[in-house]
């Protein structure tokens, strides 16, 4: 590609109104602390551990939403996301398994009938598989190329490959869509949200993870907060989900504290002073077998429908 073409694709356009609430009260909140045009698909990696690393971010006086201004265009963050190899998701799929299989059970309840799902940001499938299992019928779509195929090889699960805003998709038709950190990725968020609330039907629920930047960790961690990485370009709060969720034709239905399961192997690895435990390859093995619970309540698990009043 030639260095104009690079360029073009990567651009990225300075907004005025909060991609949340639309209001216009914006201030500056973090200063950039990386180069943003330079960044590579190993740094938009699910597993990636440059927390601390931050776009400029503004924050909105009216809902409390913290956002990436100026921010890249939706081609942009294709270009990364379709590039993304992260053999490290899929070694921790068990850790994961018990995230998805709590939000699963979740949605049964809300959603007893079960039905067509439709898993936005599908990643290696482990979401669909299970859900599968559990007598849901799953789609899903993924960006990166390396996932989808990887998602076909293990569950042979065909997930749709692109990104979810223009994808197209039979409209009033699923009775779930999950969005397990998603949302805090996308440039448009609102693009996705009508998406979904178009795609679910009457009944439908919508699951969204995403971290919440008013939690206790997140204020304890400050600066240092693992949630603060180059692949995050919103941080949301409880008011301003409320507020784009709203605008977007959604309803609360449920509101959760996210607890996430990692293997003590993932965990010993993101400790750089801890790291010596597994560089042996038996104690590495070791500690991959050890799950372990993070209560850390810094992402919430909201619960949406359809507002049809
Ligand atoms: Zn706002």
């Amino acid at each position: 590609m030639t260095e104009t073409g690079k360029d073009k694709e990567r651009s990225i356009e300075r907004i005025e109104a909060c991609p949340a609430c639309g209001g216009r009260s914006l201030s500056a909140f973090k200063k950039a602390n990386f180069e943003v045009r330079d960044i590579s698909p190993e740094d938009v990696k699910i597993t990636d551990k440059a927390y601390g690393k931050v776009w400029d971010l503004d924050r909105c006086a009216d809902c409390t939403h913290v956002f990436a201004n100026p921010r890249p265009s939706p081609r942009f963050i294709q270009s990364l996301y379709g590039d993304i190899i992260d053999p490290v998701y899929q070694d921790e799929a068990e850790g994961r398994q018990k995230n998805f299989e709590r939000i699963l059970e979740r949605m049964e309840r809300l959603q007893p009938a079960k039905g067509p799902l439709f898993d936005v940001g599908a990643a290696t499938g482990i979401l669909m598989n299970m859900a599968r299992e559990r007598g849901w019928e799953p789609e899903g779509v993924e960006p990166s190329s390396w996932a989808v195929e990887a998602a076909r090889d293990r569950y042979d699960l065909q997930i749709r490959s692109g990104d979810f805003e223009t994808a197209e998709l039979p409209k009033n038709r699923y009775a779930a869509v999950t969005m397990v950190d998603f949302i805090e990725h996308v440039p448009v968020p609102m693009a996705a949200l009508v998406k979904a609330g178009e795609i679910l039907r009457r009944d439908g629920v919508l699951c969204i993870v995403t971290p919440d930047i008013h939690s206790l960790a997140a204020r304890m961690a400050g600066s240092r907060w693992w949630h603060y990485r180059p692949a995050h370009l919103a941080y949301f709060t409880h008011r301003s989900l409320q507020a784009i969720l709203g605008r977007a034709g959604l309803k609360i239905l449920k509101t959760r504290r996210y607890a996430w399961t990692f293997s003590a192997h993932y965990l010993l690895t993101r400790i750089s002073f801890m790291g010596f435990l597994v560089k042996n390859p038996r104690w590495a093995s070791f500690f991959s077998r050890i799950p372990i619970k993070l209560t850390l309540g810094d992402s919430f698990e909201i619960y949406a429908g359809k507002n049809t009043s």
